[in-house]
C-alpha cells in the first residue's frame, strides 16, 4: 500500500467484488445450456462529489472503468408522486461501469494496494488480545496472523452478526448502528435472447412496479456475446415478494419487460439480493461520519454504503473517510 501498510482482505466468496458482481456461468439458466456472463449486482454507478469524481477519472484513465453512454427509455406512471420524483433525479447523463466487467474495479483496487486476498474466509469473530487483533473464520478457525487494525467492509446485517459475536472488543455504538441500518432487497432476473431484441434503448427505468430498471448488459463498453438483459425489480416489490419462487419473479418481471417491447427470451434465471441497497444515512457532501466509524483507541472501523450513503459512491466515500481518519489526515 502506498502508505506503507500491509493489508489482508478476508473475503467469504471465491473472489473480490461483492455487490459489484459479475456472474459467469455455464448452463444454469432455465431451459438453457449456454455459457454467459453479466453484471448482476450494481449495473452502473454515478459520481457526484469532487472526490469520487476524481477517483473515477483515474479508474477510467487506467482502463478498468468506463463512462457508459446508454440510450435510455424512461417510463413514468404519473399516479405515483414519489416515484416521479425519483425518476426526475435519475442521473442519466454521466454513469460509469467497470471495464470490461463490474468486478474489474474491485479486482484492480485489491491489486493496487498489494493486498493479500484470502478468499473463502468468512469472518465470524474479531478479538483483541493486548494491542493486536485476531480474526476467526468459519472455514479456517482462528487466523495465525495478528493485525494492528481491523476494518469491517460488509453489509449491515453481516456486520451486525459479526460485531455481536465480538462484543466487548468493539464499540457498542458500532453494534447499534449495524443493527438499525436499513438495507433493501432487489429481485434480479437475467434474460438471454437468441437474436437481437432490436429494442431502441440500452436501459429503461420505469416506476411501473414490479420492474424498475432494465439494462442491456452487452451494450456496456467491453462486453460481447449474446444479448442479455438484467431486470431489477423495485425495492418495494422485492420486499413484498421476498419469499416468492424464482418462477413467480421471472414471470412478473418478464411480463413487465414485454410491455416495454421485449420479445420472449431464450433463457432466464432469477437471483434474490436480500441486501442490495442501503438507505442513505448520511449526507455525502458532509464528511462527518468517520469520527463514529473509526475507533482510534481500539483500532477498529467499519465502512460501506450503509455507513455513509447509498451506492458505490457512498461506499467509496465511507472507505476514503475512514482511511483518512486511520492515518489522521485532515478531511477535505
Ligand atoms: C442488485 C443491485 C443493484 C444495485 N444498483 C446500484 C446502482 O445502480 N448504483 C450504485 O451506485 N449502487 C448500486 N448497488 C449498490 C452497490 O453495489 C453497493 O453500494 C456497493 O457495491 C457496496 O460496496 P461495499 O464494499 O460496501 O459492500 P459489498 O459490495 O457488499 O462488499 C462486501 C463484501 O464482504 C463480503 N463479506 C460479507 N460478509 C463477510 C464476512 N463475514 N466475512 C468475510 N467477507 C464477508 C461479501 O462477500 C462482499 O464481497 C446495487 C447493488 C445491488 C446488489
Amino acid at each position: 500500500m502506498d502508505r506503507g501498510v500491509e493489508v489482508s482482505v478476508f473475503e467469504k466468496s471465491r473472489g473480490v467484488g461483492g455487490r459489484l458482481s459479475t456472474r459467469r456461468s455455464r448452463g444454469d439458466m432455465l431451459d438453457s445450456s449456454g455459457e454467459w456472463q453479466c453484471d448482476h449486482g450494481a449495473p452502473f454507478f454515478s459520481a457526484t462529489t469532487p472526490e469520487f469524481s476524481a477517483e473515477v477519472s483515474r479508474w477510467v484513465a487506467q482502463g478498468f472503468a468506463s463512462p457508459w453512454a446508454a440510450r435510455w427509455k424512461l417510463q413514468e406512471v404519473r399516479a405515483v408522486q414519489s416515484e416521479q420524483d425519483a425518476l426526475a433525479e435519475n442521473p442519466l447523463e454521466k454513469i460509469f461501469v467497470g471495464f470490461p466487467s463490474m468486478n474489474a474495479i474491485a479486482k484492480r483496487l485489491a491489486q493496487e494496494i498489494e493486498s493479500r486476498v484470502l478468499a473463502e474466509h468468512t469472518v465470524t469473530r474479531i478479538q483483541k488480545f493486548g494491542a493486536m487483533w485476531t480474526l476467526e473464520t468459519k472455514e479456517h478457525g482462528v487466523s495465525h496472523a495478528e493485525f494492528d487494525a481491523v476494518i469491517l467492509a460488509v453489509p449491515a446485517p453481516q456486520a451486525a452478526a459479526l460485531l455481536e459475536s465480538s462484543s466487548g472488543c468493539v464499540p457498542d455504538h458500532f453494534i447499534a448502528r449495524a443493527e438499525t441500518a436499513q438495507m433493501a432487497p432487489d429481485w434480479t432476473v437475467m434474460a438471454r435472447f437468441a437474436a437481437s431484441t432490436a429494442l431502441p434503448f440500452d436501459a429503461a427505468r420505469t416506476n411501473n412496479s414490479p420492474l424498475e430498471l432494465a439494462v442491456c448488459d452487452r451494450s456496456k463498453p467491453g462486453r460481447s456475446g449474446a444479448e442479455l438483459w438484467v431486470l431489477h425489480a423495485s425495492a418495494a416489490w422485492s420486499a413484498q415478494h421476498l419469499e416468492a419462487s424464482p418462477e413467480f419473479v421471472v414471470d412478473a418481471l418478464m411480463r413487465a419487460f414485454k410491455e416495454l417491447g421485449a420479445p420472449a427470451p431464450e433463457s432466464v434465471v432469477a437471483h434474490r439480493w436480500r441486501f442490495a441497497n442501503a438507505s442513505a444515512t448520511f449526507d455525502p457532501t458532509i464528511d462527518t461520519h468517520h469520527a463514529s466509524s473509526w475507533d482510534a483507541t481500539r483500532a477498529v472501523g467499519m465502512i460501506g454504503d450503509w455507513n455513509h450513503s447509498a451506492g458505490v459512491e457512498g461506499a467509496w466515500l465511507s472507505a476514503n473517510s475512514v482511511v483518512r481518519a486511520v492515518f489522521a489526515e485532515p478531511t477535505r
